[in-house]
């Protein structure tokens, strides 16, 4: 019997393979080539440039950690959230359960958008509510232009490759800092410590050198590479978390929002030399 299978090469001696039903579309855009697979064990998968972008039996962990955590720790109780990135709508999905009023999402590349609307449609129905604007343009260019306020900032974005490099560095940084509201954050998903420890280094270091605290968390997510998943957070002033009750969801609840900070020594040397 022919198998199929899909695998995300981490190196020229390393990869993760799915075994795959199907493949259900493979399409080039003008920014990235976007492939949806039906796997045996995770559910629909979809990939940019060959690499997991999510999956349906995984999803909830990365979108509950990049949306959940920041809620906890601005001043107040947070209601208008930015996305950069995040065309599946996953994580404005989810901030939609947590109450925000106004969700801005700017994605680059439409197509993520209608591929997801097409295989995702539990979390691209977060486009159809009035409450969520969808904004299809390059996330670099809106920090810098927008003068609008958000009290989370979400850069839910690919690697720091491609379109998404420029979401990675200090300029870019600083033009966030001009959309935050008064003791609002932000967060970017930073790759793996392990095998990326480049995009850590250039999250954290980036926002050193713009905001007054920042902190790393880390989350475990099966289909990325190493399974072990770091986020980088910040914001002017200390961040602290908010003394209300923390809401339980499927991966998050009180015990992981203070436990996600625990940081292996390996990740600690990393932060201290960048
Ligand atoms: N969960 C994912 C992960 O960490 O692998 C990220 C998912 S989401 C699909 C990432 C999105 O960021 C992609 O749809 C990509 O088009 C978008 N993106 C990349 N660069 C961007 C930019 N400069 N502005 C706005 N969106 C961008």
């Amino acid at each position: 019997m022919i198998e199929n299978w899909f695998s995300e090469r981490y190196s020229d001696n390393l990869q993760l393979s799915f075994r795959i039903k199907d493949q259900l579309l493979s399409v080039k855009t003008d920014f990235q080539r976007i492939d949806l697979f039906d796997t045996y064990d995770f559910g629909k998968l979809l990939t940019i440039d060959g690499t997991v972008q999510l999956t349906d039996r995984d999803e909830f962990v990365y979108h509950e950690m990049i949306t959940m955590v920041p809620y906890y720790f601005t001043k107040k109780k947070p209601e208008k959230a930015l996305i950069i990135g995040g065309g599946d709508g996953g994580a404005a999905k989810t901030l939609l359960g947590l109450g925000f009023k106004r969700i801005v999402n700017v994605e680059i590349d439409s197509q993520v958008v209608e591929v997801s609307k097409r295989f995702f449609p539990e979390l691209s129905s977060a486009f159809d509510d009035p409450k969520v604007e969808l904004i299809i343009g390059d996330g670099i260019k809106y920090a810098k232009t927008s003068d609008e306020k958000f009290d989370v900032v979400i850069i839910d974005s690919t690697d720091p490759v491609g379109p998404a490099e420029g979401l990675f560095n200090k300029e870019f940084y600083k033009g966030v800092k001009n959309l935050i509201s008064d003791r609002g954050v932000v967060v970017s998903q930073s790759g793996s410590p392990f095998y990326q420890p480049n995009a850590l280094k250039l999250a954290y270091s980036g926002m050193k050198e713009v905001f007054d605290d920042v902190r790393v968390y880390t989350a475990f997510i099966p289909t990325y590479p190493s399974g072990f998943w770091s986020f980088t957070m910040a914001s002017s002033g200390t961040l602290s978390p908010r003394n209300e009750e923390v809401k339980s969801m499927q991966y998050f609840n009180g015990e992981v929002l203070e436990g996600s900070f625990k940081l292996p020594q390996f990740v600690r040397e990393l932060l201290k030399k960048t």
